[in-house]
């Protein structure tokens, strides 16, 4: 048994999430170990498009993705495949920043912090007389007064907890890879086909992300991703014109599956869930990264005054963080659902963009309607 000290947290995962908890943890001087069971660098299935209402809490934790030549993102265009695109100003901008390198970063930040990172796959998390056993599938215990879960939008730990989502079907699927290609550094771009639709956009070392997610059923009729990438998403010009003129840097495409954006609770058993373990908003949004971001800060500000005793009971604490979680993302999270069940429908994204030409203020609503205000300093 490797027994830690009384005011420690474990957070399960280490993507970015559980790193940036780890940060805002460590410099308020509390213990933190991050279990993590992939090693970095690693790539990863996502836009790599984060909304700059990060920034200044980024900033106050010393770490500033820009100087990690990140490209700067101004320009948000959405094209469907029978209407020409619309482009307009992103009301906050952005960042494009790959998750290999961004993760890394967070990573070495966090050990120079004082983190300490265990490379290994959490099995189990038992909770009693106020402290957490974590299970290691190395066979290893680690005991704290906290645990945090960041451990994505599925795991081996939520069929462990029998939680409500796994119960239901998952019934989307997400490829992405990193290509050369000529692109607009300044413009992230959302393009739609029948069953999902495609991000693109430029990150830091000049590679093109292209990533989508596609229904599970409207993919499964195709015999590989590049039958399915000629056949549907080919009906796109726009997006074909990319992919044509792209030359893919990876090996091949990465991909996942079992994706679902049904409701999740922000506290199950005792754990304070964070990121998409909390909740996952639909990729057309734009906004995963920033809201796990911004649960980091939320649940790290609420340990920090659960352990010097201004939080007075982990049943306050768990309270208090469900409240502010559910105020801050419940509606966020609805809409997301809204809209991308929307765009699934075919005709009806033609409509909208039609509507959306007619009357292009509502644009930067939507945007403002998935994205948050900018995010506090560290207090
Ligand atoms: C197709 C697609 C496109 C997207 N595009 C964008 C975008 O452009 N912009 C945006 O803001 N968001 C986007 N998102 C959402 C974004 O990727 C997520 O919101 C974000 O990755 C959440 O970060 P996280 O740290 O909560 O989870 P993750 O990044 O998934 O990190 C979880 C970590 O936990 C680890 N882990 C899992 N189980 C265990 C275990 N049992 N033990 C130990 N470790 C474990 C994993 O290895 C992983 O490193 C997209 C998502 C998808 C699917």
């Amino acid at each position: 048994m490797f027994t830690l000290l009384k005011n420690n947290v474990i957070i399960i995962g280490g993507g970015l999430t559980g790193l940036v908890s780890a940060l805002h943890l460590s410099k308020k001087g509390i213990s933190v170990v991050v279990i993590e069971k992939n090693s970095y660098p690693k790539h990863k299935v996502c836009g790599e498009y984060i909304s700059n209402e990060v920034l200044p809490y980024l900033h106050s934790l010393d770490f500033d993705p820009i100087a990690l030549q990140a490209k700067e993102i101004t320009k948000f265009a959405l094209t469907t495949p029978k209407n020409k695109p619309i482009e307009t100003k992103l009301p906050l901008g952005g960042f494009g920043i790959s998750r290999y390198t961004l993760d890394f970063e967070l990573a070495k930040k966090a050990i120079a912090n004082g983190v300490t990172i265990i490379e290994d796959t959490v099995v189990n998390i038992h909770f009693k007389e106020d402290i957490f056993t974590v299970t290691t599938k190395k066979n290893q215990n680690y005991t704290a007064a906290m645990v945090m879960g960041a451990y994505g939008k599925r795991s081996n730990i939520d069929i462990k907890l029998n939680r409500e989502f796994t119960k239901k079907t998952a019934p989307f699927l997400a490829v992405k890879a990193h290509y050369k290609g000529s692109f607009s550094e300044d413009l992230v771009s959302l393009h739609n086909f029948k069953g999902g639709y495609c991000g693109v956009s430029k990150v830091e070392n000049d590679h093109l992300n292209i990533c989508y997610i596609s229904s599970f059923s409207a993919f499964k009729k195709f015999k590989n991703i590049e039958d399915f990438q000629e056949k549907v998403l080919y009906k796109n010009n726009h997006l074909k014109k990319i992919l044509e003129n792209a030359q893919l840097v990876f090996d091949k495409p990465l991909s996942i599956s079992q994706i679902s954006f049904s409701p999740k609770k922000p506290v199950e058993e005792h754990i304070i869930m964070c990121g998409d373990t909390a909740g996952m908003i639909h990729p057309l949004c734009g906004n995963g990264m920033a809201m796990g971001i911004r649960s980091a800060q939320i649940a790290s500000n609420l340990l920090v005054q659960y352990f010097n005793t201004k939080i007075t009971s982990r049943a306050i604490l768990e309270k208090q963080y469900t409240k502010e979680w559910n105020s801050e993302f419940k509606n966020r999270l609805k809409f997301g659902r809204r809209l991308a069940a929307l765009f699934r429908m075919n005709y009806f994204s033609e409509i909208m963009m039609f509507g959306l030409k007619l009357f292009p203020w509502i644009l930067p609503l939507i945007i403002k309607k998935t994205h948050g205000k900018p995010m506090k300093p560290m207090k």
